[in-house]
């Protein structure tokens, strides 16, 4: 059983099947589609994507199940859907994150979720036919997509970034700077060390409760996720994230893997994997080639990653590609504008791709990494 129908779920799905012919496979999703959430930005922004229907993305042998995980019991094997109880042998935990909001910020929209940014979507509209402010408060990767992308897709729009540091704090020098060229030729207005306490209809307020005026606010300061696997009996870290091995198989749980945001997965240096598709995918390759490999007697391999780049998109026409080293840190190599627009397009195209044909390629080390 596969618990969520995002990209490192359908991909632990599709993967396994392909493995095991003849296994009994479910993939489990709350809705019947396959949602690109590294484009909900562009959701939010007003532009209109292709639906892709999970049953169309499932390869032969892997039965669907639509419905809401509200339960997961892992010491009796057993998840809630609905008014269902369903059992399982080998469960794979990928659902993902969700935008993390104070109750100080209720009032404000994110772009996290795909219900979330179709909320985001019609009520910046509404406020970009008014001429309003916008504020976007995180000055991390997701926030600054949102930003390029809202003040391009609607240029009626008056935008300012609220953000702890500096827009892209993770980025070198070179990078930062970029995004600071977009921003100005955007007109997009920069608060830095602005901490932000409250979001109120008309403003949000900073920890020195100087209010700055925002007709809506999107909020963007990092991910959570649901309590689901903390309640599970589950070994959890302390965000949440299911405590796995280098096969991503649970340290609680052998019967249980963990892949993509609900993950606490490393690289072998002990370095943790970041939110990411980036993460997510590889991770998913190499926890279905586990299973595959322990359900055939064969032997587990634990996870080969390293980082290469970070893609951001800076709307449609901009973009930024920061190059890193293996742990995720910032080269000053960086590639900027269109071809980075570009480039950034084929990954996100590509992570759609490898949902389906997820090829033979595998993130796995010959060698098991002991300690
Ligand atoms: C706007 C935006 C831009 C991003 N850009 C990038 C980027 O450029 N590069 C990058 O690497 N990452 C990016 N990310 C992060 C990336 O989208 C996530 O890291 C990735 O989607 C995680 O994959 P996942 O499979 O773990 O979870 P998800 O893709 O979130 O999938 C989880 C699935 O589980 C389902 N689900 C959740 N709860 C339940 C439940 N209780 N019952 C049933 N189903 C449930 C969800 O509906 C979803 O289908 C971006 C994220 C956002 C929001």
């Amino acid at each position: 059983m596969v618990l969520g129908g995002g990209y490192s779920g359908l991909i632990a799905a599709n993967r396994i099947a392909r493995r095991l012919n003849g296994a009994d496979i479910m993939l489990v999703n709350e809705r019947p589609r396959f949602v690109e959430r590294v484009r909900l930005h562009q959701v939010a922004a007003g532009q209109r994507l292709p639906e892709h229907l999970l049953a169309d993305r499932v390869r032969p042998g892997v039965g669907l199940t639509i419905g809401r995980v509200t339960a997961f019991d892992a010491d009796r094997r057993e998840v809630r859907v609905g008014d269902t109880v369903l059992g399982y042998d080998t469960l794979v935990y990928a659902l993902g994150s969700g935008a993390v909001v104070p109750e100080s910020a209720a009032g404000a929209v994110t772009v996290a979720g795909a219900e979330s940014a179709e909320e985001a979507r019609k009520r910046i509209a509404d406020l970009a036919a008014e001429n309003g402010m916008l504020a976007v408060v995180g000055g991390g990767l997701t926030g600054i997509e949102a930003a390029a992308e809202l003040a391009e897709s609607h240029p009626g729009l008056r935008l300012r970034m609220l953000t702890a540091g500096e827009p892209g704090d993770f980025l070198s020098a070179r990078g930062k700077a970029h995004v600071r060229r977009v921003f100005d030729r955007l007109g997009i207005e920069v608060l830095t060390d602005a901490e932000v306490e409250e979001v109120r209809e008309d403003a949000v307020v900073l920890r020195d409760r100087r209010a700055v005026g925002a007709g809506l606010t999107v909020w963007s300061t990092g991910f959570g996720v649901p309590a689901l696997a903390a309640r599970s009996g589950l070994a959890v870290d302390a965000h949440g994230r299911i405590r796995v091995d280098p096969t991503l198989r649970s340290l609680s749980h052998p019967d249980v893997y963990a892949v993509g945001d609900s993950a606490a997965a490393a690289r072998s240096n002990g370095r943790e994997l970041r939110m990411a598709c980036a993460t997510g995918i590889p991770a998913a390759y190499c926890a279905a080639d586990a299973i595959a490999a322990r359900l055939t007697g064969g032997e587990a391999r634990p996870l080969r990653f390293r980082y290469v780049n970070q893609c951001v998109s800076l709307g449609r026409r901009d973009g930024l590609i920061q190059y890193v080293d293996a742990d995720d840190n910032p080269h000053r190599t960086i590639l900027a504008g269109r071809i980075a627009a570009r480039y950034k397009e084929a990954i996100v195209r590509g992570a759609l791709f490898v949902t389906v044909r997820s090829g033979p390629y595998s993130f796995t080390r010959r060698r098991p990494v002991l300690g």
